[in-house]
């Protein structure tokens, strides 16, 4: 039996596939080649905005063209919240945001029965994050490990809580023993990733947080460095920069969920600090991983933004120099709050603030890749392309050597120049 899987979304979706082929597999299926015929397909969705509900649908429909005679089974968080839509697209099994393991004995008793199973439950119900095995999506180079699942922050532009529950943590004792598993396996870096990882062991007995899970990890890392994923800024303290630090494992690049740089708007999307204690983050990661580097998000064009508001962000984004920020116009999300408050933005608007966003990010982007020429970066190579060999270094500039057959090993990289936001170097 082949099996053909489509994922959507976040390194959670992407490591949630990358556990679910892992069971497939043991159960006997095998990942169909190309030109193979599919027995059966799976879409793992998302629901972060309505325009990821709708390429979900999408890719059901696409897949199901594609392979007439396949059973078709959904997962993720749009399956979640919108089950009954995705029932009316002819599938044979519907599955949330949980359960894993049962996902993919639905699909075999599906095949075996000749049956439609769905199966959402209350993700509010859940109460112990279901253990999935760690590995690394179709033979990447670096391993993916998740330890956390769900989020209670309800921001008010957010659909996430209502498709993941609430906080579930991987008891610390068992991220470290997955870890030494993956160390055990050759990869060189490991990502550590969640739904909100900031949020990490609060529901566990005793109560503990993400720097004592981080240093679990770091002992049982072997030659992994440690990647964290996106970070709630209220988790950076001294207590965390020291600890971090002190593992000697953590990799000096840190993602910041900002959203917005105007305290009114902040507010407004109901995160939980304001640019002062953003910006007080920021300082505490510098000053502990001088040189590391700090990427984030941000949403333009949020309803009720107006232009002082958007003028503020910009001026706060030059004072926080990010190395890279990815940029989101804001998309209406049904069931969220933000959807129902007035003044929503005219599309033409938060497309301009977007790009003035945008503008900001590649100035400040410029800059620190500016300041990494002439440092020696530790680069985990990942790619080739002919005579180049391309990687990420520590602080997840991408850096590329005129030398080949590098991909999966570590290496020192004397920085010489940029070429199209890439540094170039030698190898030392
Ligand atoms: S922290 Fe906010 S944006 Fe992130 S998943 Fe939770 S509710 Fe959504």
């Amino acid at each position: 039996m082949k099996y053909k899987i489509q994922t959507l979304g976040c390194k959670v979706n992407q490591f949630e596939t990358q556990a679910l082929e892992t069971m497939l597999q043991t159960r006997g299926l095998t990942p169909a080649g190309e030109g193979e015929t599919v027995d059966v397909v799976v879409v793992n969705t998302c629901a972060v905005t309505a325009e990821s509900g709708r390429k979900s649908r999408q890719a059901v429909r696409h897949l199901e063209n594609e392979n007439p005679g396949a059973l078709v089974a959904v997962c993720g968080c749009y399956a979640q919240i919108a089950a009954d839509d995705v029932a009316t697209l002819g599938v044979s099994v519907v599955h949330g945001s949980g359960d894993k393991e049962r996902f993919a004995d639905d699909i075999l008793a599906a095949l075996r029965e000749k049956k439609t199973i769905e199966f959402t439950d209350d993700p509010f119900d859940r109460r112990v994050m279901e253990e999935l095995p760690g590995g690394a999506v179709d033979g990447r180079t670096r391993a993916m490990l998740k330890i956390e699942d769900g989020c209670v922050n309800f921001c008010s532009y957010c659909v996430i809580p209502y498709a993941r529950g609430r906080v579930r943590s991987l008891p610390p004792v068992r991220c470290a023993a997955q870890t030494e598993k993956l160390a055990g396996k050759g990869f060189r870096e490991l990502v550590v990733t969640g739904i909100e990882i900031a949020s990490y062991g609060r529901d566990l007995e005793p109560t503990c947080t993400l720097a004592d899970a981080v240093e679990a990890i770091a002992r049982a890392s072997g030659d992994m460095r440690v990647r964290l994923g996106s970070l709630e800024p209220t988790v950076v303290t001294e207590d965390f920069c020291e600890r971090l630090k002190a593992t000697g494992k953590v990799c000096d690049h840190f993602h910041l969920s900002l959203q917005s740089g105007c305290d009114e708007t902040l507010k407004a999307m109901n995160r939980k600090y304001d640019t002062a204690r953003f910006y007080e983050s920021v300082c505490l990661l510098r000053e502990h991983f001088p040189d590391c580097g700090i990427t984030a998000d941000v949403i333009a064009g949020f309803p009720g933004e107006t232009e002082e508001n958007h003028s503020a962000t910009l001026a706060f984004l030059k004072k926080c120099g990010f190395s890279a920020i990815h940029v989101f116009p804001y998309s209406k999300r049904p069931g969220t709050k933000a959807a129902e408050m007035p003044d929503h933005l005219p599309n033409a608007v938060k497309v301009r603030r977007a790009a003035e966003v945008q503008a900001v990010a590649d100035e400040t982007e410029e800059a620190y890749l500016q300041s990494c020429v002439g440092k020696t970066l530790s680069v985990l190579f990942e790619r080739e392309d002919g005579e180049m060999s391309i990687g990420h270094a520590d602080n997840y500039t991408t850096v590329c050597v005129h030398k080949g057959h590098l991909r999966k090993l570590v290496e020192n990289v004397k920085i010489t120049g940029i070429i199209n936001k890439m540094l170039v170097g030698k190898i030392v």
